[in-house]
């Protein structure tokens, strides 16, 4: 059998290979074993996502198209995202629109599988940029009473000097001959 053809057959074919064993009776011990057990779980950017198994309460990992629990087997497509902070089932996202749960109590996001850490840093975040924009709006607001400000004591300085000009021209008349 070619490499190529190993990797089509990916897991089983690498334990084959870690394995290195021409013993018939081995090998098909491993392929039992391959296919008796669910994939490895899926390493996220912060590692293995695990949850609560609804039916024994063991652990299930995250796979690539749901979860499996590691006690029963047990298979959720997908499952309930709760929030850490009100400890509430989030809104889960509309179908076919992108993994995004959304608290309606807190206003903390998640996407399924996050960790309480994630959930949270993606929270800070959320709030920090909240208060980016509250600073802009309230500094354009400031700007803006500057600018009105600066108008009001440009007109105000063009009245005045509107009126020393009258001023000096009727000055003018008197002195005129
Ligand atoms: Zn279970
Ligand atoms: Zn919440």
């Amino acid at each position: 059998m070619t490499d190529f053809a190993d990797e089509a057959r990916s897991r089983t074919a690498h334990l084959l290979r870690m394995a290195n064993t021409v013993d018939a009776r081995l090998r098909a011990q491993i392929i039992e074993y391959a296919d008796s057990t669910p994939d490895p779980p899926v390493m996220g950017p912060t590692g293995i996502a695990t949850a609560g198994c609804p039916l024994c309460l063991r652990t299930m990992w995250r796979q690539r198209d749901g979860w499996v629990c590691a006690s029963c087997g047990h298979v959720e497509e997908e499952l309930p995202v709760s929030c850490p902070n009100c400890r509430t089932v989030m809104k889960p996202p509309p179908t076919s629109a992108p993994d995004r749960w959304w608290c309606s109590r807190c206003g903390r996001v998640a996407t399924a599988g996050d960790s309480t850490t994630e959930i949270e840093n993606r929270e800070r975040g959320r709030l920090e940029a909240v208060r980016l924009l509250d600073r802009a709006v309230a500094q354009r607001a400031d700007r803006r009473r500057e600018a009105e400000a600066t108008a009001v004591s440009w007109a105000f300085s063009a009245a005045v000097t509107e009126r020393e000009r009258l001023r000096m021209e009727r000055a003018a008349l008197r002195l005129r001959p």
